[in-house]
């Protein structure tokens, strides 16, 4: 298996190339020539094994193949290794909320977030392939909160990276702050940086632009663009449908969406043969993906800050993987889309990709109202505290469902431990951090304050690897 670019211009690649490279160098985003599939009986056989094991058979194809020099064994125990970090034996356990409807916690690795399952993989795959070839990179990104402090643990203390991650200063939460500077190995440099969260993505997109300075320093991606974290993402649709009845049954999935890399892991899911009835995408009221789903216009508006951060974005990276699907691997389309985009900051999808998307998806855009009610309302039916970017999902998961014989699975993000005015607002209960985090307020802390300047950036860089 070899995996192209959604901009058609870039040379096909090898799992390790594409790991290490994140973004193609035409733009675009990689992903894999075809789905493998899995037969009925190999996604019956997934009963009763243990994520590890799941993981292992569902990624396999993706990673071990002619094109790549992992091998089995080697990946075998990377994906033990990287799940060991996290506090639940099942890694990813189902919790009931009603008699047919379901919530998988995706929050149980080091910093509390779903962006752990995919980021710990990452970490242990980074170090292998760059401890192989003898060579280190300089990782660089953007977070408005848990981006940043799930790639932190992925790379800290590894001596294949060093990593560079902006947020916007005074612009995340305590907690989301905390669990970043709070981290002191010595390849790690927190960078707070005067302006809003898409300044510092600007920031981190116009490095990547300037080829010269890429190769310069190595520059490596950890972000969602990078296609390793979205196949770790896969797994977890399996696990959770296998143990719901899959492949004999139908289940349904409602998904928190920014940056539609969680859904779209749902997609390929799909592709791949799990039997997946509906995917329903829940947006709060920063809705762009909610609007080219429902009208086909896809038109970038200011970022409106919402009790669901995590979500809050108007340029969704991953939908632009969906397209590739949506216009049959036509790189020159989405070349053209993306073109649209850049120049005027929009473009229209209709027509039988439309339609297309129509028949995969359903969704919805939550109000900051019904996302509080949410919280309360299952608080009070089941006791469970959820977070607010649960409760988009939780919300939309009711409001679009089906088919009451469907099992419904809402994928809960975050541990609300990360979002606790929010909730002890609607639910007057404080959640309280897990013990290996009680202690996280009186850490110290060490970050650099930046201003908003992109040599500053480059000169930061330059004399801290
Ligand atoms: C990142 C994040 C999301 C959105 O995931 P995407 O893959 O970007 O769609 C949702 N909830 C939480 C808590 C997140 O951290």
């Amino acid at each position: 298996m070899k995996y192209i670019s959604t901009r058609g211009e870039a040379p096909a690649l090898g799992f390790e190339d594409v790991l290490l490279t994140g973004l193609a160098r035409d733009g675009g985003l990689y992903i894999p020539s075809e789905w493998p599939q899995l037969s009925r009986d190999e996604i019956k056989s997934f009963r009763g094994m243990s994520y590890q094991d799941v993981a292992f058979r569902v990624m396999k194809p993706f990673v071990c193949n002619a094109h790549s020099s992992i091998s089995e064994d080697d990946f075998e125990a990377i994906v033990a290794k990287a799940y060991s970090t996290f506090r639940h034996k099942a890694v990813v356990p189902l919790a009931q909320l009603d008699s047919n409807e379901w919530m998988l916690e995706l929050f149980h690795g080091p910093t509390l977030a779903f962006k752990d399952v995919a980021l710990q993989l990452l970490g242990h795959l980074f170090d292998h392939v760059l401890t192989k070839q003898g060579r280190k990179v300089t990782i660089v990104g953007a977070t408005s909160g848990d981006t940043g402090s799930a790639a932190i643990e992925c790379v800290r203390d590894r001596a294949c990276a060093e990593i560079f991650m902006l947020h916007p200063y005074g612009r995340v939460s305590d907690v989301q702050r905390k669990q970043m500077t709070t981290v002191l190995s010595p390849n790690v440099h927190n960078l707070a940086v005067d302006g809003n969260f898409d300044d510092c993505q600007a920031m981190v997109k116009a490095l990547f632009n300037d080829l010269s300075f890429r190769d310069e320093i190595t520059l490596s991606a950890v972000n969602s663009i990078n296609w390793a974290r979205v196949m770790a993402q896969i797994v977890y649709y399996f696990t959770s449908a296998v143990a719901l009845g899959a492949p004999d049954r139908e289940v349904s999935y409602s998904v928190p969406t920014g940056n539609f890399g969680d859904i779209y892991a749902g997609y390929v899911a799909q592709q791949m043969g799990l039997p997946i009835k509906q995917l329903v995408v829940a947006t709060n009221r920063n809705d762009i993906l909610t609007r080219v789903l429902t009208t086909g216009d896809y038109s970038v508006g200011t970022v409106s800050p919402t009790i669901s951060p995590s979500m809050d974005i108007q340029v969704s990276s991953n939908f632009e993987r969906l397209l590739f699907n949506l216009y049959n691997k036509q790189g020159d389309d989405v070349r053209r889309l993306m073109n649209n985009l850049s120049q005027s900051k929009s473009f229209t999808i209709d027509g039988p990709e439309l339609a297309k998307a129509q028949q995969i998806f359903d969704a919805l855009q939550v109000s900051e109202e019904d996302t509080e009610a949410t919280i309360g309302q299952v608080y009070r039916e089941s006791g469970q505290v959820i977070d607010p970017h649960t409760a988009v999902g939780v919300q939309a998961a009711r409001r679009k469902n089906a088919d009451a014989a469907t099992p419904m699975v809402t994928l809960s993000t975050a541990h609300p431990a990360k979002f606790p005015e929010a909730v002890e607002k609607v639910t007057g209960r404080h959640p309280d951090l897990p013990a290996h985090m009680a202690d996280l307020f009186e850490r110290e802390e060490r970050c650099d304050r930046l201003t908003h300047d992109l040599d500053a950036l480059k000169s930061y860089i330059r004399e801290n690897i």
